[in-house]
């Protein structure tokens, strides 16, 4: 029907990322080296003093490695969203420990920390909040209930770059670590690759460490000067997780480009926050002054008694050319952790209901003008 499908998410990369990567491989240098260092230390003095930033080939991986450096494993408890990627629980899992789900605000659709607090038992040991959509949790709640139970935070920021609630950057705060994704979609991009952030210098080592096969470099270093460069030491079982800096390449040059490409995405959710209106539809609350709001995505809900049901909207907005998505099917809702975990619906009554009305509307960067007013034209179509 459309003579062009508009898809759901398109990385945004120009000439100037193609070169970069050229220029990686013309280097002789395509594993983790010179630029995968000047991607960490660009990144680590975005979030600020005192903060170091280890480049990972995912938030995967980074999520992963953050719990097994905190020493989490058989017994203990992880609080994690059901609201959000298989990721930020399968992790737990990997180590032998046990996610606890929680369910949603139902404003936000982050972590609902009033249900976390009942969820809480003397096995628990972390808790992993996403920042949905690109909207931050309030660290000083965050903060409030970690410290009030002894827990470690470790931030799911895969939406959140650059997000800031209260005023706090997100990965500039008092966390444990926080981790980013560079996944293909969201907000800057290496294909794949992620960076996680910390102050705390101990798991910071411990990270570089496990990210590529526990080789101890502090160990290596120590003897460096008197020992050929072949020898090394390994220090722990570690695993395969650097960046290449072809990647690398391609997310220097997204940093210089974050700030631009950051701005198109709210003026993007500007304008649809006015064109969708008068629709039957509920839209992202605006965020608090002192928050920045990432716009990785910009979800909507359909009214209960809308005419037009969630699915048939997807499917009609399709077949006119716009693919829309929906952020999440809840961890709850999928067969392994429903079985594994003796899962049911009424135990998440906020996801399971807004489940059935999310819809994701196509945003993203390199949208054109012409690409967000066929989305709203789209949008009326359907809804009206
Ligand atoms: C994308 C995503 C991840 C995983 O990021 P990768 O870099 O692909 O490992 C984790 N959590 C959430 C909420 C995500 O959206």
């Amino acid at each position: 029907m459309a003579d062009h499908t508009l898809p759901f998410a398109l990385p945004d990369i120009g000439e100037e990322e193609i070169q970069a990567v050229s220029d990686a491989l013309r280097s002789g240098w395509l594993s983790s080296g010179p630029r995968v260092e000047e991607f960490e230390r660009r990144f680590a003095a975005l979030c600020g003093d005192g903060v170091q930033a280890i480049a990972l080939n995912s938030a995967t991986a980074g999520l992963h490695l953050a719990l097994e450096a905190l020493g989490i494993g058989p017994g203990d408890e992880v609080l994690v969203p059901t609201w959000t990627f298989t990721a930020t629980a399968e992790i737990v899992v990997h180590l032998g420990a046990r996610p606890v789900f929680v369910d949603s605000d139902p404003v936000t659709l982050n972590i609902d920390l009033a249900d976390a607090e009942r969820k809480v038992t003397r096995n628990t040991r972390a808790v992993l909040p996403v920042h949905f959509a690109g909207r931050a949790v309030p660290p000083s709640r965050l903060h409030e209930f970690a410290v009030r139970h002894h827990l470690q935070v470790v931030e799911d920021a895969a939406h959140a770059f650059p997000s800031a609630s209260e005023g706090v950057p997100v990965g500039a705060g008092h966390s444990t670590a926080t981790v980013f994704s560079f996944y293909a979609t969201k907000t800057i991009t290496t294909g794949e690759g992620g960076m996680l952030v910390t102050r705390d210098a101990g798991l910071a080592n411990r990270v570089r460490m496990t990210r590529l096969h526990g080789i101890d470099r502090n160990a290596f270093d120590r003897y460096r000067s008197d020992r050929p460069a072949w020898r090394y030491n390994i220090a722990a079982a570690g695993y395969k997780y650097n960046l290449t800096d072809t990647a690398a390449a391609i997310g220097l040059v997204q940093l210089d480009r974050a700030e631009k490409m950051h701005l198109r995405r709210e003026q993007i959710a500007g304008r649809y926050r006015t064109a969708f209106a008068d629709l039957p539809l509920d839209l992202p609350q605006e965020a608090p002054p002192t928050d920045v709001h990432s716009w990785h995505l910009f979800v909507v809900r359909l009214w209960d008694g809308a005419e037009v049901g969630r699915n048939e909207f997807i499917a009609e907005m399709s077949r006119r050319g716009v693919c829309c998505s929906v952020h999440f099917i809840p961890l709850h809702m999928h067969s392994y952790w429903r079985e594994e975990y003796g899962l049911r619906d009424e135990m998440f009554p906020v996801a399971s209901s807004e489940f059935d009305r999310v819809v994701s509307i196509p945003l993203y960067s390199g949208m054109t003008d012409e690409d967000v007013d066929r989305v709203i034209e789209t949008t009326h179509d359907v809804l009206r």
